[in-house]
């Protein structure tokens, strides 16, 4: 079954760091593990690459 929101790869504005988050279908783009921010703090981030490439069923 489809996960609820899609995976990708964002990098922080704060931090520059990258980051593994889920874009939900609201369009809000959660960080991975660490909650609704970074773990610098940041809560701004440009999703790298176009979520049309990331399919919902990565074997990842
Ligand atoms: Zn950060």
């Amino acid at each position: 079954m489809p996960v609820k929101g899609r995976r990708s790869i964002a990098i922080c504005r704060r931090c520059n760091g990258a980051i593994a988050v889920r874009i939900v279908s609201d369009g809000s783009i959660r960080p991975i593990g660490t909650g609704t921010h970074c773990s610098c703090g940041g809560d701004s981030f440009d999703v790298i690459g176009s979520p049309e490439s990331v399919p919902n069923d990565s074997t990842e």
